[in-house]
């Protein structure tokens, strides 16, 4: 036999993860909460594509944002086409809107997506090249109240999961109309005090001097404290878009906190921009990120429709949201002998018809190793079917946790489990 033909482990891909049953029951936990939530204000989900035209990447991150286009997982077809994994969410999503002229239908544009990201970053602890990303967004709405209600979604959804010690920022980073002249300053400012800032934010003092901010670099950022703030500079249309925004966030009664300096990394935000941030991710990191963005949606060849959305990492959030052990209660059927099987595969059946979940294995083992598995499988109840029981027609239920045990008839069982009563 040649190496060829060998059996042998072919392992998972750099960067990637197995989401094992153990985690994914908290997974669905958070999905199912954001779907419940942003459902109650009337989003609906969209599913696109994981892969797209290279272009459309290109263009939906600015021409200035090369980190992510940098990080792109691209592939060349067969047909010789280029094509991404996405990187981000929206603007899969504006594409759609503007292919399916969803905003020539009556329904509201707001959607809400979950499912995995791809870049090729260099794989690092608790970064993947494949990971998850919840987002919502909305489009067609200039009123500020909606960054309001969006503001107040988030902060539902966390408080609903229970997640703690979060944080609320925002700012506005301003328009086509107002940005240039504050840039402007900005740089200026900069320059004055190129010294002190690291290279890389020297850099970004000529392309995107916006990106300063961004920096981690302890000393970068106590040089950027003293730069002119962009809420100082603000046109009019911006400035009462802003103070709108915070008198509706006020009306919610949602406690939140203006930093200047918050202006997220990607260039095609206008007017709000905010963050959820904790600290028990370690330095004030952010949950959940988001903004408008309302210019996009033309940049793309559509209509002129404004946009605001939020997205967040899934990996991320998981970490925070407590309750790792949501066990579900379950019968575990131990059976005795061929005719005692028959039975219990029956008695399965109409326990998970009825809706609770029922396990039977088929691998034989004896009455005390059987309880045993049961046991450490955690089971709830136990029903045990053996020759005698189903002679009698009566099978024996008990209560792992209270150590109880009961006989009744099949029916009778049925209702015990189904009402959780025993
Ligand atoms: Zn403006
Ligand atoms: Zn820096």
């Amino acid at each position: 036999m040649t190496d060829k033909y060998k059996p042998k482990h072919i392992p998972s891909i750099k960067g990637t993860k197995d989401i094992l049953p153990d985690e994914a029951r908290k997974w669905q936990k958070v999905e199912a909460s954001a779907k419940r939530i942003f459902e109650l204000y009337g989003y609906r989900e969209i599913r696109t594509p994981v892969f797209e035209a290279t272009e459309l990447f290109e263009k939906g991150t600015g021409e200035t944002s090369d980190i992510v286009i940098k990080e792109m997982y691209t592939f060349t077809d067969k047909g010789g086409r280029s094509l991404t994994l996405r990187p981000e969410y929206t603007p899969s999503v504006v594409r759609a809107i503007i292919e399916n002229r969803l905003n020539l239908k009556p329904q509201p544009m707001r959607f809400y997506f979950m499912g995995p990201m791809f870049r090729y970053d260099k794989p690092q602890k608790g970064r993947y090249r494949q990971f998850h990303q919840i987002d919502i967004e909305v489009f067609g709405e200039e009123d500020p109240a909606i960054d309001a209600e969006i503001v107040q979604m988030a902060d539902f959804f966390l408080k609903n999961l229970k997640v703690k010690d979060t944080k609320i920022v925002v700012n506005s980073v301003g328009c086509k109309e107002c940005r240039p002249s504050y840039l402007k300053k900005l740089k200026a400012a900069a320059e004055k005090e190129k010294r002190r800032l690291c290279e890389n934010c020297r850099r970004k003092m000529a392309t995107n001097p916006l990106r300063i901010f961004d920096c981690k670099i302890e000393g970068c950022r106590d040089t950027a404290k003293n730069f002119p703030k962009i809420t100082d500079s603000l046109c009019v249309e911006c400035e009462t878009h802003f103070h709108q925004f915070c008198s509706f966030l006020d009306l919610f009664g949602i406690t939140y906190e203006i930093d200047p300096r918050l202006v997220r990394g990607i260039d095609y935000y206008t007017k709000t921009t905010f963050e959820i941030v904790t600290s028990k991710l370690g330095a004030q990191d952010a949950i959940l990120g988001g903004g408008r963005y309302d210019e996009m949606m033309k940049d793309f060849g559509g209509p002129d429709i404004c946009g605001i959305g939020f997205a967040m990492g899934m990996e991320r959030l998981l970490d925070i949201v407590p309750g790792e052990e949501d066990k579900q209660e379950f019968v575990y059927v131990v059976c005795m002998g061929e005719e005692a099987k028959g039975a219990g595969m029956k008695l399965a059946k109409r326990m998970r018809e009825a809706g609770r979940e029922t396990l039977i294995e088929y691998r034989e083992r004896s009455l005390k190793n059987q309880m045993a598995r049961a046991n450490k499988l955690e089971a709830s109840w136990v029903l045990i079917v053996g020759e005698d029981e189903v002679k009698r027609g009566k099978y024996q239920l008990k209560n792992m946790k209270s150590g109880e045990q009961i006989e009744e008839a099949e029916e009778n069982i049925l209702k015990i489990i189904r009402d959780k009563s025993f």
